[in-house]
């Protein structure tokens, strides 16, 4: 009789120090880690058209160095959707990286969302690279005319589509 109460104690007791533990664990992760973590994911998810126009926007500029084609694709008045461009900032008081404007911003992510659509479903496709892009390249076209000059419309969509291609094609 004893025995089997001690038994039957000794394992509540057990169970009941393993569950604080995994509780007070738990707690801590949430306290600590996930808050953070998941701001950090959503803040990424939110604004990673931004961010990744700001990427474009920077090779496109040294690829093409064309001002007039510079001052369609970026600007140096953080917008809102700049926000996750603006905290990866080394220094606040310095700014270094590059802020893509609206009409890149929405180019990169009508790129992004036809290469989903159009590409995704061809990956087993040989030499899909070429295909992406000169379908994508054709796609764009339209908004091409508001982010790039006249002299470079065909070569910097062709740029920006072979970027955009890369980086979802590897990824
Ligand atoms: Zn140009």
């Amino acid at each position: 009789m004893f025995t089997e109460m001690d038994e039957g104690e000794d394992e509540d007791e057990a169970t009941d120090v393993s569950e604080l533990l995994e509780h007070l664990h738990d707690d801590m992760i949430d306290a600590i880690d996930r808050p953070f973590i998941d701001d950090t994911i959503n803040l990424v998810e939110k604004y990673k058209v931004a961010y990744l126009s700001g990427y474009v926007a920077r090779r496109l500029g040294a690829h093409l160095k064309c001002e007039c084609c510079a001052r369609r694709q970026t600007t140096t008045n953080p917008l809102p959707n700049h926000l996750y461009i603006q905290l990866r900032e080394w220094d606040s008081s310095n700014r270094c990286l590059t802020y893509p404007t609206v009409a890149l911003s929405n180019t990169v992510e009508e790129a992004c969302n036809f290469f989903f659509r159009a590409v995704t479903p061809q990956l087993h496709r040989k030499a899909l690279g070429k295909f992406a892009v000169d379908i994508m390249s054709l796609e764009l076209s339209m908004s091409a005319a508001g982010v790039f000059c006249d002299n470079h419309v065909r070569d910097g969509m062709n740029f920006l589509a072979k970027g955009i291609s890369r980086i979802l094609i590897h990824r």
